[in-house]
């Protein structure tokens, strides 16, 4: 590994978002340790590149899991320069649908398991006096809509969390980064589409107001991830990047 080459890891790896912030790490010749819980998908990264890419398998919700990998990937490798807490999925459906469980089970893979893996990784980043945190929110951490309700306030804590995060750690040479994605071409809401859908009864009975803004937003022209992916390398490249991407 080059001097300036970085470390990364990107949990959720093996699709979307991960996959394209991986490849774009690769491609600038840094070595990413991509987690998921499906490494498999990341097979033909590995083989292609056997000495920067290695496949982990790290199911974010796990916190022992978390602790074993960072533990791990920081004896082996003595250092992670740029932590990505991208892993996530949607959750859609009417507020009182919304069950406690999994209400609790989105907060343990938006908000517990990134803030537990950035724990672990923290004191080598602040001890070496550099290092960047990217956690993907959403545009949903922002503002909300009908059915959502579960998924944005998940996004929103995570956001909350991390700009008090920046405020302790960019004293010490530690980027934050936190990046509110719009609609892009993932795999994200392939599953949730169907909720909104007038013959799904539930969607029918129980939410009034969002077909539209998911055709709105999730319709035409979804966004490339790539495109994100690079616009998250410049940002992390500038000496002062913005909070909010
Ligand atoms: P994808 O469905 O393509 O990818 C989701 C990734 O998350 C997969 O790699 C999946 O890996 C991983 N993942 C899901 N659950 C877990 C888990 N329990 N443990 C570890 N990994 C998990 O969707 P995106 O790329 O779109 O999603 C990435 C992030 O982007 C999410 O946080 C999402 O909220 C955010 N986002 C996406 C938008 C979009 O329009 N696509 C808009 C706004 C935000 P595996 O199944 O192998 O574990």
């Amino acid at each position: 590994m080059s001097d300036s080459a970085k470390v990364w890891l990107v949990t959720g790896a093996s699709s979307g978002f991960g996959r394209a912030i991986t490849e774009a790490a690769v491609a600038a010749g840094d070595t990413v340790i991509g987690t998921a819980r499906r490494t498999r998908a990341l097979d033909d990264l590995v083989a292609a590149h056997p000495d920067r890419v290695e496949a982990i398998s790290l199911d974010v919700t796990d916190g022992e899991q978390i602790d074993a990998v960072a533990a791990d990937v920081l004896a082996r490798y003595g250092r992670v320069d740029v932590l990505v807490n991208n892993a996530g999925r949607t959750q859609v459906g009417a507020f009182e649908e919304t069950t406690d469980q999994e209400l609790r089970d989105l907060f343990e893979l938006h908000v517990f398991g990134p803030a537990r893996l950035t724990r672990a990784l923290l004191p080598q980043m602040r001890e070496r006096g550099s290092g960047s945190i990217v956690n993907i929110s959403s545009f949903g951490g922002q503002l909300s809509f009908a059915g959502f309700s579960a998924y944005s306030a998940t996004k929103a804590a995570l956001e909350q969390l991390s700009e008090a995060l920046a405020d302790e750690v960019t004293p010490f040479g530690i980027k934050v980064l936190i990046v509110e994605p719009g609609a892009f071409r993932t795999n994200l809401f392939g599953k949730g589409a169907a909720y909104f859908s007038e013959e799904n009864p539930a969607y029918a009975e129980k939410v009034g107001a969002t077909r539209q803004m998911v055709q709105g937003s999730n319709g035409d022209q979804p966004g490339d991830p790539t495109k994100a992916a690079a616009a998250i390398r410049l940002a992390l490249a500038a000496e002062n990047p913005p909070l909010r991407l």
